[in-house]
């Protein structure tokens, strides 16, 4: 299921049984239903596509999601940040580990393999080596695609705005 938070914004992707237990609850409500129906106890819900939490839920805008080499892939378009390749992707710290870099979405992304090897452990203006954006924290929707590579239909309308 895609949840939105109060003011529409897509924020996550659960399970069935986390919106039923939302639902059931009343903590949120269904805005598409998807197809049949969910069973619980004695009731029977229509099995909702999107669901919206009814009070707002605080996001971690630019905050510490988890980052995975998925997301970061996500994020920069399955494209390596250097020469646009979209072949033999790999991540890359900007600034290398051994020159103090984190391992912070603000320090990784997309490269692939060759462009890897170029830069090897020299910082962007040894190599003169800049990635084409400066990486930042996703959006949620990232997230979304990461954790649904499938999108299903019904969501693309709330899905829009992202990316
Ligand atoms: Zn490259």
């Amino acid at each position: 299921m895609l949840v939105l938070n109060a003011t529409y914004e897509p924020i996550h992707v659960c399970g069935v049984r986390r919106a039923t237990v939302l639902l059931l609850k009343e903590k949120a409500e269904v805005i598409e239903a998807g197809l049949g129906e969910l069973r619980a106890e004695r009731t029977a819900l229509a099995r909702p596509a999107v669901i919206r939490l009814r009070t707002y839920a605080p996001v971690p805008r630019h905050g510490r999601r988890r980052l995975t080499r998925r997301a970061v892939f996500a994020r920069d378009d399955w494209s390596c940040q250097y020469c646009g390749s979209r072949g033999d992707l790999t991540v890359d710290h900007v600034i290398p580990r051994s020159k103090g870099g984190s391992s912070e979405w603000e320090n990784i992304v997309a490269c692939c393999a060759p462009c890897n090897r170029r830069k090897a452990d020299r910082l962007p203006h040894q190599a003169r080596m800049f990635p084409r954006r400066s990486p930042r924290p996703p959006h949620p929707s990232v997230f979304i695609q990461v954790a649904c590579p499938r999108v299903p239909d019904s969501w693309h309308a709330w899905l829009g705005q992202a990316a």
